[in-house]
């Protein structure tokens, strides 16, 4: 691992953001013998959960564990790890030029952002506090671990949806909807039928004591007795390098709603400006752990073939000079 980037040669692949969508497709060019750096601010999304679930043989690993091997994984193809953050970029004569937030530069013939994106959480006092230990947002990455608890969900635009699929997991889900688009006769119909209680009254505060969540406080002081509340975060992609190089963020909706931003690419995580790949969540807001990881290995891929044509077309140009 290195942060002195000053002396750097250009590399075929840069790679900002070393979480699990970067690092696999780190491993991919590794192991195809092509030149990489991954630059990493180090702040997986997961990060503030103890334990990460869905991704197979790795069960309950802790989501800093996850990179920690991982690195070590990409490290050991070759690839350079720089622990920073890009602040933006600049397309070159043979590539890319990545400014870093310590003054360096970077330069490589081809990018990949994989820097996921940031879930901004509503804006009730307590709950940021426990984001990602019993604020959770996810039924396959949290319910089993609150099966059978007491769960508020707090109104987004997915409610309705979200109660049912936590319902699930326990009897116990009670819906609070202020901050929810107005509740149709028939989202009612289907919450009473699953014994989903709705409140409509604000929430003044989420309750904490001896480290976990007992429940929340409403505007009229009436207290709720809960083990775990589930927000709808607004996904932001974390895609300022992306917007330096041309690039804009679309919304990612839901019927009326906004759900959050992304950037768009094909199959492969090719973006409309020709050397720059995207994977994981800064492109797919729903990508899980697995699916970020496989996204990462298809778009290291992809740019291993993108760069074997730019080498062929060179070797041919050079045969056809040294034929005249
Ligand atoms: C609380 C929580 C718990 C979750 N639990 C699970 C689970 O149990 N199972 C599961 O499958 N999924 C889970 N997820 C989803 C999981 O977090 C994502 O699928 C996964 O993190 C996506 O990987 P990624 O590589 O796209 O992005 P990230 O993991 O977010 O990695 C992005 C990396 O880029 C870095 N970065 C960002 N900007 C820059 C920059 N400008 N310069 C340099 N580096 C930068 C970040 O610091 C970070 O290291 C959970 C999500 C949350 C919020």
């Amino acid at each position: 691992m290195t942060s002195d980037t000053a002396h750097l040669p250009p590399v075929d692949a840069i790679v900002i953001g070393g979480g699990v969508a970067g690092l696999s497709a780190a491993v991919a060019l590794g192991r195809s013998r092509r030149s990489v750096v991954v630059v990493d601010a180090g702040a997986p999304r997961n990060a503030p959960a103890a334990h990460s679930h869905n991704y197979l043989t790795r069960d309950g690993e802790s989501p800093l564990e996850l990179t920690r091997l991982g690195r070590a994984e990409a490290l050991r193809y070759g690839a350079q790890i720089i622990e920073g953050t890009a602040l933006s970029g600049t397309r070159t004569e043979s590539g890319f030029a990545i400014s870093l937030a310590d003054g360096s530069v970077v330069h490589g013939r081809r990018l990949l952002v994989t820097t996921g994106l940031t879930d901004v959480l509503p804006d009730i006092p307590g709950l940021a506090e426990r984001w990602g230990r019993d604020v959770l947002h996810c039924p396959y990455c949290h319910g089993w671990e609150v099966r059978d608890r007491a769960i508020g969900i707090i109104g987004s635009a997915m409610v309705g949806h979200q109660a049912q699929m936590w319902r699930q997991l326990t009897e116990n889900v009670t819906v609070f909807a202020h901050l929810a688009p107005e509740l149709t006769t028939e989202d009612q119909g289907r919450l009473a039928a699953r014994g989903i209680e709705v409140v409509d009254e604000e929430i003044a505060r989420v309750d904490v004591d001896d480290d976990a969540i007992v429940g929340v406080t409403l505007s009229s002081g009436r207290q709720v007795r809960l083990d775990a509340l589930v927000v709808g975060p607004n996904f932001t992609a974390r895609a300022d390098i992306l917007v330096s190089l041309g690039l804009d963020t679309v919304e990612m909706v839901m019927g009326d709603h906004v759900l959050g931003t992304y950037i768009e690419a094909d199959p492969v995580g090719a973006t409309s400006v020709p050397g720059v790949w995207v994977a994981g969540n800064v492109s797919a807001p729903m990508d899980t752990v697995v699916a970020a990881s496989a996204a990462g290995v298809r778009a290291g891929a992809a740019i291993n073939g993108d760069l074997i044509e730019e080498d062929v077309q060179a070797a041919l140009a050079r045969a056809t000079s040294a034929s005249y």
